[in-house]
């Protein structure tokens, strides 16, 4: 059978699939889903994570699939949380699934901004990085159905220390 006629996305889980539906109607009609502010930072210590953790479950709007999805939220261990930053580390944050696991990174961005990417291993040296910027769940069906130019790419893609050393992705 020509691969043509295969279905070329192969879609995981119900988020997956819920992004999909998303962007498919974000790009008939225009309309993203309404999802408002997100949610105001918790000043109690040590709370910084289930408030990153609390913000991705709000921008890709997880609540409408009424379904519990866990998130694992810890220290990334390779990624400054702050652009050039070095005393804080950026956040990790893994949606497993049975069939798999989202990966994504959550830093501020030069505007000050939290802001999340996908992390993928590199095209060139395998390495898990900060591959697209994903701020709704339209953004995550964008790149699932492979419309990346729309998306551009993430800005930290081409600085990420995680990729290995003279990774030709690096820079330039
Ligand atoms: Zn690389």
């Amino acid at each position: 059978m020509p691969s043509t006629t295969k279905n070329p996305l192969k879609l995981f889980n119900l988020v997956e699939s819920a992004a999909v539906e998303a962007a498919v109607r974000r790009a008939q009609t225009g309309q993203s889903i309404r999802i408002g502010p997100d949610p105001a930072l918790h000043r109690d210590k040590g709370t910084e994570h289930r408030w990153v953790e609390a913000v991705l479950r709000h921008r890709l709007s997880l609540r409408s699939l009424n379904r519990p999805i866990a998130i694992r939220a810890t220290d990334d261990g390779v990624h400054p949380l702050i652009e050039d930053g070095q005393h804080f580390p950026a956040v990790a944050l893994s949606v497993p699934f049975a069939e798999g696991t989202l990966d994504f990174l959550a830093t501020y961005d030069g505007r000050s901004r939290l802001v999340f990417d996908l992390l993928i291993p590199c095209d060139r040296c395998q390495q898990p990085v900060p591959t697209e910027e994903i701020n709704s769940l339209e953004d995550l069906g964008d790149f699932l159905l492979q419309t990346r130019d729309a998306l551009g790419g993430s800005p930290r893609l081409r600085t990420s220390p995680a990729h290995s050393t003279g990774c030709p992705a690096l820079g330039d």
